[in-house]
Order: structure tokens, then sequence, then C-alpha cells
């Protein structure tokens, strides 16, 4: 399956005239080669045509930059908003090869692309995260053994792959664990709580090879960090978002944390390191737990975030053109809070009826404070992301509170009131 979507008359052509080169000057900056400048003007290649990638496509368009999304999904999300599209599989050379062809520079919105994918990708463009970083990002023991040996505190852990090494870790990290697939886990997927050594059959260890054991970290509250890096070693982190779950799914933001002051230091102190030890290049987002005066990294993503996505209101940058500025290497935006408090509430395919029916839409936006952001997803599942809704103020509780009425109206099937 191999299919080309354009939304836009513009010529496929690289636009290297607007490139500048300038050399790597930072010492913070691990890559040797040249880093170039990509103007507003050229184009930019997203691998993953999803809700990340949309939203990044239209901050780029924003600025002027053309987009290319690189997808194997027909009607994707970030299809919509782009001015092009190559649908194949990310594996096939040809299809790599078209997309990455007509790109200046080329970036992604998911970590589990196939290495030899970016090899590929970087012989037309620099790519951005580098293949390194997938390959950390990728796989939970490699991403917390590095950052372990970086100095930077990560949630106990150890390999496990049986009952037995799994009891041996529960007796020294102390009970209970928290079972994890070391590839291939979003959304708590992949996740087992194992109480104590008498509830060990819980996991399926056949069906993958690769485990980690963590220790069940009591937290009092989970907080994120966006840090941006450019090819020149440059940093800018976010305010820290505060996070609440629910079934292990991203349920509401705010921002800012409620931390001390040191511990905010700390945080972001601990994001632009841990973007350092490995090289991200674009955005890197650190998830941490907090527990009493300590944070400690969960686990990273070297991309825009969903507990970022109140910055496309919130901050006087958001994540999303934070995220192009870096991989052009332009001047990074203001990361400041246009207003004192910003808040993010998740829209899941459980909204939707059954049948298949959308949410009374209407009901939310009856409060003029809430912004709508739906992804386009043609189906609707449930634990599906399919949109946000955003508030921002200079009263925390209220924010919160109105963000999550607005959401509980969606379900409404009365008219909206005018
Ligand atoms: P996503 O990519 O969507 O953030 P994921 O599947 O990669 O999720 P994690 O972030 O590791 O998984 O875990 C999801 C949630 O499960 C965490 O945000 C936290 O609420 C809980 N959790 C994970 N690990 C631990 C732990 N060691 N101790 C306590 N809670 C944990
Ligand atoms: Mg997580």
């Amino acid at each position: 399956m191999e299919s080309r979507t354009d939304n836009a008359q513009q010529p496929a052509t690289k636009s290297n005239p607007v490139a500048t080169s300038t050399q790597a000057t930072s010492t913070q900056a691990t890559s040797t080669q040249a880093t170039s400048t990509q103007a507003p003007g050229a184009t930019i290649g997203m691998v993953g045509g999803g809700q990340l990638g949309r939203m990044f496509a239209v901050a780029a368009a924003a600025m002027g930059y053309r987009v290319v999304i690189f997808t194997d999904a027909e009607n994707s999300p970030a299809s919509h908003v782009a001015a092009q599209t190559i649908v194949g599989d990310l594996n096939d050379p040809d299809a790599i090869d078209r997309f990455a062809e007509q790109c200046d520079v080329i970036t992604l919105e998911f970590e589990n692309i196939p290495a030899s994918t970016i090899a590929r990708c970087r012989q037309f463009a620099p790519t951005y995260p580098s293949a390194s970083v997938l390959a950390t990002a990728q796989n939970r023991l490699i991403e917390k053994t590095t950052f372990r040996e970086a100095g930077l505190p990560v949630t106990p852990f150890q390999r496990v792959h049986d009952v037995k090494s799994m009891i041996a870790a529960g007796d020294e990290l102390g009970w209970p664990l928290i079972i994890k697939t070391a590839r291939s886990g979003y959304d708590g997927k992949g996740q087992h709580r194992i109480d104590s050594s008498e509830a060990a059959d819980q996991v399926d260890w056949a069906s993958t090879d690769e485990w980690i054991a963590e220790k069940c970290i009591a937290f009092d509250k989970e907080v994120s960090v966006i840090v941006a890096r450019t090819p020149d070693g440059r940093c800018e982190t976010f305010p820290i978002f505060e996070n609440t779950h629910r079934n292990h799914i991203l349920d509401i933001s705010v921002a800012p944390a409620e931390l001390s002051d040191a511990l905010s230091v700390e945080a972001r102190r601990i994001a632009v390191a841990a973007a350092e030890a490995i090289d991200v290049i674009g955005l890197l987002c650190v998830e941490f737990f907090v527990s009493g005066d300590q944070v400690m990294i969960n686990e990273v993503a070297p991309r825009p975030h969903n507990s970022g996505h109140l910055t496309i209101e919130g901050c006087e940058t958001s994540q999303f053109e934070q995220h192009v500025r870096a991989v052009c290497n332009l001047p990074l935006g203001s990361t400041e809070q246009r207003t004192q408090f910003a808040t993010m509430a998740n829209l899941l395919g459980d909204l939707w009826t059954a049948e298949g029916e959308a949410p009374n839409w209407l009901q939310a936006l009856a409060d003029s404070g809430v912004s709508l952001h739906l992804y386009g997803k043609a189906e609707a599942r449930p634990g599906r992301k399919m949109g946000h809704l955003t508030m921002t103020g200079g009263n925390r509780d209220e924010l919160v509170k109105r963000v999550s009425e607005a959401r509980t109206k969606l379900q409404g099937s009365s008219e909206p009131s005018r």
C-alpha cells in the first residue's frame, strides 16, 4: 500500500536556498556535524500521522514551513492539515525515499520507529531525534540504565525474565513491584502491579523476552517537564505540568505544578541533564514521580507530549512551535505562561456512544473559556485519545472544576444553552 495525497499545489522540492550553515558552538552539543538552520519556507518531514504530528504541522504551517507527513495509515489526523502525505510502510525503502528526498529536516512524533528507517532518512536530511535516542527511548531498561549512569534519579529497577528473577527483584527493591514490558508500552499497556511473590503467576512471561521490574512508588504526585534542545545545544524548559491519570491514561494536566521552588528547579535541571545525556535534538518530555522532597524519573519521550497540550493556549510558545524551532535550529521561544494557570482535560473515545455517535460539542463550548481540540480520528474506541479541552486563567481550582464540568457536559443529550 502506498499513496500520496497533496493538500497544496506546492512543488515538492528541497528548499536549500533558505538554509544557512553554522558550526556547533556549545560545549553541550555532542553532535559533531555542522548544524544547519532551516528558515521558514523549508520543508519539514514528520514521521507519524497522529495527533502530535497534526498539531506540529499546524504550528509549522503557521510559521511558513511546508510539512510532509510519512505514515502507514490512510486518512490520518496529521494528513488533514499537512501540505502532503506519503502513505506507505515505514520499512519500505521506496516510500522512505519518496518522503525523505523532499525534506530539508526530518522529525517524528513517536519513538517506536525502526532504526533502519531513521538511518535511511538521514541520507537525505538531518533527522531529529537521532536513531540512538530512539534506541534508548524504545527500551525502558536501556533508558533507565543510561540515566542512572548519568547520575540522574530514576525509579529503582531491575531486569527480570521469570518468576524467580521477579521474586529476587521484589525481595531487593521491596514489594509491590510494577512489572513492565521493556519495549512498546504506552498508556499503561503491558504493565502489572504485583503485590507479593504469591501473585507471581499474573505475568505472561512468554509474551515477550525483555521485562523490567520497578519498585512501586507511593508518589505524592506526578509531574512532567518538556525541554526543547537545538542542534547547537541550546535548551529551554516549559513550566512544570502536574498530571493525574485515570486507568493509567493521562486525564488532567495543570500548569504550573504545585511544587516547592527547590523541587521545581531540580526537576527542570534534571530534564535538561537528561536531554543532554542522550543528546536529544527536538523535544524531550521527562515524566517524574514526586515523593516528599524527591523527584525521580519515571520515563521519557523524545517528542511532544500529551501533558504539554495546554501550552497551545497556556504559554507564549506552544510545545509544537518550540519543536519546530528546535529542529530548525531557530531561536527558541519564550515558555512563559500567558496566564497564571492553564489546564487540560483529555477526551477519550469513551465519550462516544457505542453506536459511534459523537459527544455534544456545543454543550462543552457553552463555557466561553473552553478551547476544544479534536484530532479528526475517524473511529472512536474506549481509551483512544480523540481530543482535549483547555482552559487558562487565574484560579487553579476553578479552572480544573470548569474544564472537568465542560467534559462531563459532553455527554449531555439536551440542546446547548446559547
Ligand atoms: P505513557 O507512555 O502513556 O506515559 P506508559 O505505558 O509508557 O505510559 P508509564 O508512564 O511507565 O507507562 O506508566 C503509566 C502510569 O502508571 C504512570 O504515569 C503511573 O501513574 C503508573 N506507574 C508506572 N510506573 C510506576 C511505578 N514504578 N510506581 C508507581 N506507579 C507507576
Ligand atoms: Mg508515562
